[in-house]
């Protein structure tokens, strides 16, 4: 704890010991199911910290857990100080390049805010809360993906403080297994200050959601899959069975379009077959609002996930999918793959070749409604082709990093842990193993 102490004079960021006021609140991570340990937290206010940082732990014989919001948390922080990135926040555009250098703190709505005036954009997930390290770090689901691949392919260097807490420039030139590591295996290797992505062009964009009563979700799959069987890079559909508390369960399409709206038309005329929706949020938007199609929650909450890998979307596949209501789960989402998420990659996770990932979440508000979704995952896991293995972002904190890569992947990331952090400073939500 001396070692923790003296750092208050040694940073310029604000630390917190248990005992401090707001300890409890910055130790908090965003999934409230998760209970997160941690014997300090550090918001470092620039990379000379972080630096400073790891320097102290090393000393004290602790572990550092980076988490820029903790949406990933998993709770395995015991003995560690918990590192919050949010004030590296620098954000730079070169237009002309097509690059973007960002701190590791900068969520993704707000890169994605600075892109689109320049015709451009990153590779965004479904929330524009999650910040741009911890899913790159992760490998990464965009959705556009299928046009560019994993988010991690797309980083193109990296600002590191290393084990020895010296700041590093690294790229698959300098530093290829540390490079290869970080860009898909997470955040075990080194601490990340700073990026270097490509953007891509988007000078069009067209997308939303549509929604309809549940009653319609066998012809909404139908339109579904006849889309998706032979869609455009350029098109992404997720299809989304939801049911919230006091509303009737609905099925939902989500759409995106890296093009323009008549085009887009074209492609989704299948779904104007469809019986009236509830609604269609459909409409030429910017990069910067796709927040919005899945108005995913920005609070805080509890959250119990599972994600899987589908071999397939057969008819009974389909079958079994829609014989049960979903509850008491709240969203059973299907998203579409393929595309570029096929092509060779050189990260851990390796080309992604199953066509669809499917994500169940539930609300778990009190422990007799967490096993009732833990049994509902389950067995529609058991009933469905999986193929068992899952995108790293997309774990729960029962599963392991073992459950993302293939054995040969795992042996490699952890010899690079073991050449690059020997004294196991770097915890990450789901550690690589030694
Ligand atoms: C509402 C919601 C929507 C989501 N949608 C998607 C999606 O569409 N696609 C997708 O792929 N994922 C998605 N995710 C999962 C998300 O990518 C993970 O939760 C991921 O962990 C990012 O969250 P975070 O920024 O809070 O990172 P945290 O959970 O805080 O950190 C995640 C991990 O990243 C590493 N890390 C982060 N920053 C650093 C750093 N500076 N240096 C070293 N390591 C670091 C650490 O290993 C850490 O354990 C979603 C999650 C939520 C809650």
């Amino acid at each position: 704890m001396n070692e923790l102490n003296s750092l208050r004079s040694a940073v310029r960021g604000r630390i917190l010991l248990p005992g401090d006021p707001g300890f409890d609140s910055a130790r908090r991570p965003w999934n409230l199911a998760v209970e997160q340990p941690v014997a300090a937290v550090v918001e470092a206010a620039d990379a000379d910290d972080v630096a400073t940082l790891v320097r102290h732990a090393r000393t004290a014989g602790l572990g550092i857990a980076t988490q820029p919001n903790g949406h990933g948390a998993t709770g395995h922080t015991d003995g560690t100080v918990l590192l919050r990135t949010r004030r590296l926040d620098s954000l730079h555009i070169d237009p002309t390049t097509r690059r973007a250098r960002i701190g590791a703190g900068v969520a993704s709505g707000r890169l994605q805010a600075a892109a689109a005036p320049h015709g451009l954009t990153g590779l965004p997930g479904s929330s524009p809360i999650v910040s741009v390290t911890g899913v790159a770090l992760g490998g990464g689901l965009s959705w556009f993906g299928r046009k560019h691949g994993w988010v991690a392919d797309n980083v193109t260097a990296l600002d590191i403080i290393d084990a020895d807490g010296h700041p590093r420039h690294i790229t698959a030139g300098t530093d290829p297994d540390l490079f290869w590591a970080l860009r898909g295996g997470g955040g075990d290797f080194a601490i990340v200050t700073a990026l270097e992505l490509a953007l891509h062009p988007a000078p069009h964009l067209y997308g939303g959601r549509m929604l309809w009563t549940a009653e319609h979700a066998p012809d909404v799959m139908d339109a579904y899959r006849q889309i998706t069987a032979t869609a455009t890079d350029e098109l992404t559909l997720w299809l989304d069975l939801l049911h919230f508390p006091g509303s009737d369960p609905m099925v939902a399409i989500d759409a995106t379009y890296l093009g323009d709206e008549d085009e887009a038309r074209d492609l989704l005329r299948p779904l104007d077959r469809l019986p009236a929706p509830l609604s269609d949020g459909r409409a030429t938007m910017t990069v910067a609002e796709l927040g919005t199609i899945t108005a995913e929650p920005t609070d805080p909450g509890p959250g119990s996930s599972r994600a899987e890998l589908l071999t397939a979307l057969d008819d009974t596949t389909v079958k079994t999918l829609l014989a049960d209501p979903i509850a008491p789960l709240l969203s059973a989402q299907i998203r579409h793959l393929g595309g570029a998420f096929t092509h060779p990659s050189d990260s851990p996770h390796g080309p992604l070749t199953e066509p669809y990932a499917l994500y169940l979440f539930g609300v778990p508000t009190d422990p007799a409604v967490a096993a009732a979704i833990a049994t509902k995952q389950r067995e529609l896991a058991d009933a469905l082709p999986v193929s068992g293995r899952k995108p790293l972002t997309f774990l729960n904190p029962g599963e392991t990093a073992a459950d993302a890569f293939t054995p040969a992947a795992l042996e490699r990331l952890r010899a690079i842990k073991r050449h690059h952090d020997p004294h196991d400073i770097f915890r990450s939500n789901f550690p690589i193993g030694r």
